[in-house]
């Protein structure tokens, strides 16, 4: 098979072994050439990988970007310029109904899906326990108003993590022996995800505030002539040292300001795809398999007090 157009949008495709290529549903009878599935090594002949700019380069210093120096995660634009793809690599050949089936009948939807939870799970978690060490260093989270941002966050990632046991606890074994965790919890987290991690950012951002944005660098505290006033000045609550202060705040404003955390946080609004397509596809699967038999209940032998009404 002959492959050539282009593929968005690739993360780590520069360091990675094998590419899998596969669309969501949707085709229609005249989308034939577009319906394939393959998966074939990055070096394939013909695979070109069109990388963004590097928003790190290789030098900065861990104390001053404890997260942004360590971990970049490339994003690419995959083009195929007549790539053959052996046969033994195809999975899908020009095929509209099957490449429709190809969610609902092999778990290409659920079980990226739970992987896609399990990380999402980890970074609110992450995000939450930033936006509490920075709350906690100022003392400032003693301020009603915070705690009720950080129970906002904390209790979204508390509902990300009950919906990832629910579409564990509610599988179902395939006739393959394989377990599938559940559609609609997954789902579910992947229409609220898009939302609660950006507003962790956000709280991260507001409890933060200023003293995000006036960090020294590790170098200011290695100066003799600055390690006085940096150790009077950027103290935190008590008991906390200038050094602890600006080390918690850096590896904030890494995750809620530089480069690297605005990356981060649109790749959890668009991974998955649209997130505004995504949820209108979920709504309509969900009014095809919900009876909404509850509001028929209520309205059951419901008149008129005036019967003649009705036959008016
Ligand atoms: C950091 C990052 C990493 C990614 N990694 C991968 C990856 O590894 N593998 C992979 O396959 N994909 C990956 N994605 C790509 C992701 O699948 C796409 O970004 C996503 O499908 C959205 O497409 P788009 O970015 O072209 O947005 P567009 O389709 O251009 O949409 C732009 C805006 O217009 C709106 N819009 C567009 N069309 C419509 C419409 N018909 N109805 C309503 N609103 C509409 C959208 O809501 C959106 O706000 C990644 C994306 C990002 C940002």
């Amino acid at each position: 098979m002959v492959v050539r157009g282009a593929k968005m949008l690739a993360t780590l495709a520069p360091v990675t072994d094998e590419v899998i290529i596969y669309s969501f549903p949707g085709f229609a009878p005249g989308d034939e050439k577009y319906a394939l599935a393959f998966a074939i090594p990055i070096e394939t002949p013909g695979l070109r990988i069109i990388c963004r700019e590097p928003m790190q380069d290789g030098k900065r210093s861990f104390f001053d970007h404890p997260l942004a120096s360590r971990f970049e995660e490339m994003d690419a634009l995959l083009v195929f310029d007549d790539v053959v793809v052996p046969w033994d690599r195809v999975f899908l050949y020009n095929n509209v109904e099957a490449a429709n089936k190809l969610y609902p009948m092999t778990g290409a939807g659920q079980q990226p899906a739970h992987q896609s939870g399990v990380r999402g799970l980890v970074k609110l978690e992450f995000a939450t326990q930033v936006a509490m060490k920075v709350a906690d260093t100022i003392g400032v989270d003693a301020y009603l108003n915070v705690q009720e941002q950080l129970a906002e966050i904390a209790q979204s990632l508390e509902s990300i993590r009950a919906l990832l046991k629910v579409a564990e606890y509610e599988h179902t074994m395939t006739e393959h022996g394989e377990a599938m965790p559940a559609y609609v919890p997954l789902e579910t987290i992947r229409g609220l995800l898009p939302k609660m991690y950006p507003r962790a950012i956000e709280v991260i951002q507001i409890v933060g505030a200023g003293g995000l944005l006036m960090s020294p660098t590790g170098a200011d505290f290695e100066s003799d002539e600055l390690r006085g006033s940096i150790d009077n000045y950027y103290v935190g609550r008590e008991g906390i040292s200038s050094l602890e202060r600006v080390s918690i705040f850096k590896l904030a404003w890494d995750l809620c300001g530089e480069a690297f955390g605005q990356r981060l946080l649109q790749y959890e609004r668009y991974y998955t795809g649209d997130p505004i397509r995504k949820r209108g596809i979920f709504y309509n699967n969900y009014k095809r398999q919900t009876p909404l038999t509850m509001v028929d209940e209520a309205l059951k032998g419901a008149q008129l007090d005036n019967k003649e009404a009705l036959t008016n």
